[in-house]
């Protein structure tokens, strides 16, 4: 059994055999909620529903990930002796109409998805159909719904700080904690020293590349000829089991975890994966649960004295802190979060967002390394894909729809608040500023700009970049709202020195060519 480690969840007797497990597509834990609690022989119930991948153009691999592990823990739970009724079919509601003709006398039990109201829509589908549905906390995460709410109704902190909630996260669960209740090394967050960029001659740490059997062939070709997709089918190297999903966390601890720390913010145009851990489409589907990656990264800083703290922390701050701070942010915030727009931005996504068109070496390097796996890290999400979109201008809603329906690990939940409020500052609820850049960090942090077209370092003028024109042209059209930002008031005061020399006016100018550029598909 695996569940929550900060706070605590009931049993859901699972005794009776006309209480049935019903295990969503992103729920494929073995040990996980009232599935775990369910002794072999008993009815598992998992409904593959196909509307929602005709809703929009999603990743080819994702598309793949999702209905191949599905379809992979059938088959496993089948040969531990489950009784698993899968019924693949358009809708939820067709599958649970089909499940309660079946048994009638069935009550399901069901895992609450984090997706917004998905607890109460299934839970009127199911009294659509006439049975009976039990929705039960979400055992896939490290933290309880409760134990947030009932510590943010009583800290004197603001909850909606990640810092505070994250402070609050390893002290509750004790992880690199001394026996004082103190950090191990006696900070809580070394986020700056993640920032390095490695020498020329640095090799990333090799990768675990899964063997693929047929059953995820098969679903791969199926996925092609059923669905409207994008990206690339090949190379398809995300684990679709629980054992390809250990085997990945088993790697990045003894093979990948010591270079994680100094270089997890950089990029590297022909290393996409550098050595990061590449765990959050596994843990996001269930097939590991936050916590058994979180103490294997622990027991590997413990045991291995290669491991730096910077590294392991890292790791750490990202599942035990932000995934689960996103979690609970979403849920405060929502259904406002999703259409939060506090900077009233209105141009649409450039084409180039799927198409990779573009000169800016950073931007289309990005979006090619998005196509061909359905990924690209953290720091290209935040610093060149969502920061440039933001600087453009683009409606928070559209970039999130593509970060939705582009990348494998992305879920509505996990999207939301890290595409509308961290990358777009679209609502105020925890970011305190936007997260935006000219070509100065871009260059810093990655080695695009040297290949690029455009010069790093001029602002205005032909073969300009265009982050730096639209990153003025950005404080300058939302001064308004951001001037009285007391960590903005260097930014203003350079704002204002560029007015009054008349530079703001020439990159204005810059930022119209710009335009025009994109609109005739040249930018
Ligand atoms: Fe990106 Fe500008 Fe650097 Fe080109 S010069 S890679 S557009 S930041």
């Amino acid at each position: 059994m695996v569940g929550p480690v900060v706070g605590t969840t009931p049993d859901h007797d699972m005794t009776d055999e006309q209480r049935v497990p019903w295990v969503l597509g992103t729920q494929l834990h073995p040990g996980a909620g009232p599935l775990g609690e369910t002794p072999a022989g008993g009815r598992v119930l998992m409904i593959e529903a196909h509307a929602f991948a005709r809703r929009r153009p999603y990743h080819h691999q994702k598309l793949t990930l999702v209905f191949a592990a599905m379809r992979q823990f059938r088959d496993e739970l089948r040969e531990q002796g489950y009784d698993v009724e899968y019924i693949a079919t358009e809708t939820f509601r067709d599958g649970l109409a089909r499940y309660f003709e079946r048994y009638p006398g069935d009550t399901l039990v069901m895992m609450r998805s984090p997706s917004y109201r998905s607890g109460p829509r299934m839970a009127e589908l199911v009294a659509d159909v006439g049975g009976d549905l039990a929705v039960v906390e979400n055992g896939l995460f490290a933290s309880t719904r409760r134990a947030f709410d009932e510590w943010a109704n009583r800290t004197d902190l603001q909850p909606f700080t990640h810092e505070n909630f994250y402070r609050w996260m390893r002290r509750e669960s004790g992880v690199l904690l001394t026996d004082e209740g103190t950090p191990v090394g006696g900070e809580w967050n070394l986020d700056d020293e993640n920032q390095e960029f490695p020498p020329a001659d640095w090799e990333p740490p090799d990768r675990y590349v899964p063997d693929h059997d047929d059953l995820t062939a098969d679903v791969s070709d199926w996925v092609g000829a059923e669905f409207d997709t994008w990206g690339q089918q090949e190379p398809f190297e995300w684990p679709v089991t629980r054992s390809q999903a250990q085997s990945m966390l088993d790697h990045f601890c003894t093979t990948r975890l010591p270079e994680f720390g100094p270089y997890q913010d950089a990029m590297r145009s022909e290393e996409w994966a550098m050595a990061h851990a590449l765990l959050s489409p596994s843990i996001n589907l269930g097939l590991l649960h936050p916590w058994e990656a979180i103490t294997a990264i622990e027991e590997t800083f413990e045991s291995d004295p290669d491991v730096p703290l910077n590294s392991a922390e890292g790791v750490v701050r990202q599942l035990l802190g932000w995934r689960e701070f996103m979690r609970h942010v979403y849920r405060h915030s929502m259904p406002e979060l999703a259409t939060a727009n506090q900077l009233g931005a209105t141009q649409d996504l450039p084409d180039f967002y799927w198409s990779g068109d573009t000169e800016m070496a950073c931007v289309s390097g990005c979006v090619d390394d998005v196509r061909a796996r359905g990924y690209a890290h953290h720091i290209q999400r935040l610093m060149v894909l969502a920061n440039f979109a933001t600087l453009w201008g683009v409606e928070p809603e559209q970039l999130n729809e593509w970060f939705h329906a582009t990348y494998v690990d992305a879920y509505h939940w996990v999207t939301t608040p890290n595409v509308i409020e961290m990358g777009q500052y679209g609502h105020g609820v925890f970011a305190t500023k936007p997260y935006v850049s000219s070509a100065n960090y871009i260059d810093r942090m990655s080695d695009y700009c040297g290949d690029c077209k455009y010069y790093k370092t001029k602002t205005t003028g032909e073969g300009a970049c265009p982050f730096n024109a639209l990153y003025w042209d950005f404080l300058a059209r939302n001064e308004d709202q951001l001037r009285s930002n007391h960590r903005m008031g260097l930014m203003y005061s350079h704002v204002d020195n560029k007015r009054e020399s008349g530079d703001l006016e020439a990159i204005r100018e810059r930022v119209a060519d710009l335009r025009e550029l994109a609109a005739d598909g040249e930018l």
